[in-house]
């Protein structure tokens, strides 16, 4: 794939590589290409570069393709136009969405991505996440089955369970742009923290602030804290229990509210716990032709709550999305 990278001398290769994962300029769906004499880095955009880094254009090979490698592998046929365009990885799991008529196929196909992609140990079909806890129903279909595993996302690390806990890399960005819009400072409240990725990045964010992060799922909790102390964040406070009893103290500057399912029922008391002139970062899977109409009754049922930013984070379906709409409160 044609891109924009960095090109860096061999002896500044990896500094400008740590540099570029932590600004998050670095665009990890493509591989590093090496040169005679030092490497080119792909980047997401425009970039300030340093002593010693030239911006250019290269051809970079796209790490999917290594992931689809996965296709050649399997007989040929039909059937095949019914594989998936990609799965998710995370860590040592691959994690993939059948479609019913292909799993009576499903160990020759997750034996097929473990040949193809030796850093993986296990692949599970993924039937879709549900429950309170918002946990994916999995099925081992090929290697060695542990469901404990670490990510790493823009310089942080998250141990975590695939089949107790939630966790999605497609949210990766999305993180990294909530804990950019962050303040030395802020007290920030997460209401649904999983694992901790949206907390531990914006707790990484407000220097001399803290996250106070719920979680209902006491997996999910523990993990939290284990990824507290793994990245070395000592502003979050975590907590065990239902967002919905958290009690009224000092008003938060930011409010993260990701459970885009079911959300809504715990606007009003996010509205409760907000400081005026705050932010509410909340996430609502929704039909894309009603988003319009759904702004509009957000800001009717609750007193001083004002949609000022709305943002399709993903398709969900071909007529629903996942939407970001960022709110803040005027009286
Ligand atoms: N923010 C995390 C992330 O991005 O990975 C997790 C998001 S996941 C969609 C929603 C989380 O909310 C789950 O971990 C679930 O256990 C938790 N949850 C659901 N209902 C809750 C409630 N009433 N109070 C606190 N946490 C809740």
């Amino acid at each position: 794939m044609y891109a924009r990278g960095i090109r860096v001398s061999l002896s500044q290769a990896e500094s400008a590589r740590r540099e570029l994962i932590r600004t998050g300029a670095i665009d990890t769906s493509l591989f590093l290409l090496r040169e005679e004499k030092g490497v080119v880095i792909p980047v997401t955009g425009l970039v300030a570069c340093r002593e010693g880094w030239e911006p250019c254009f290269a051809v970079f090979r796209e790490k999917r393709s290594v992931r689809g490698g996965y296709r050649e592998l399997l007989e040929p046929g039909d059937w095949k136009m019914s594989l998936p365009g990609s799965f998710d990885v995370l860590g040592t799991k691959a994690l993939i969405k059948l479609q019913p008529e292909l799993h009576d196929r499903q160990n020759g196909i997750g034996d097929a991505i473990l040949k193809a992609n030796g850093s993986l140990d296990s692949v599970f079909r993924d039937d879709g996440v549900s429950g309170e806890y918002r946990i994916r129903k999995l099925t081992l279909i090929a290697g060695t089955g542990g469901t404990e595993t670490s990510v790493s996302e823009y310089g942080l690390k998250f141990r975590l369970d695939v089949a107790k806990t939630f966790y999605s890399p497609r949210l990766a960005v999305e993180r990294k742009r909530v804990a950019s819009a962050v303040l030395p400072g802020e007290r920030i409240l997460d209401m649904f923290a999983g694992v901790g990725p949206f907390s531990i990045s914006a707790a990484r964010a407000a220097a001399g602030g803290t996250v106070t992060a719920f979680d209902i799922n006491p997996y999910a909790l523990s993990y939290l804290k284990e990824n507290a102390a793994l990245n070395r964040i000592v502003n979050v406070e975590c907590h065990l229990g239902d967002s919905m009893a958290i009690e009224q103290g000092v008003p938060f500057d930011r409010i993260i509210m990701n459970l885009p399912q079911d959300g809504g029922r715990f606007v009003g008391k996010a509205m409760s716990l907000l400081a005026n002139g705050g932010f509410i970062h909340y996430y609502e899977r929704t039909e894309q032709a009603g988003i319009a109409a759904r702004v509009s009754s957000l800001e009717e049922a609750f007193d001083g709550l004002r949609v000022v930013d709305v943002r399709m984070v993903k398709s969900y379906s071909p007529a629903e999305g996942i939407y970001h709409l960022l709110m803040t409160r005027d009286r």
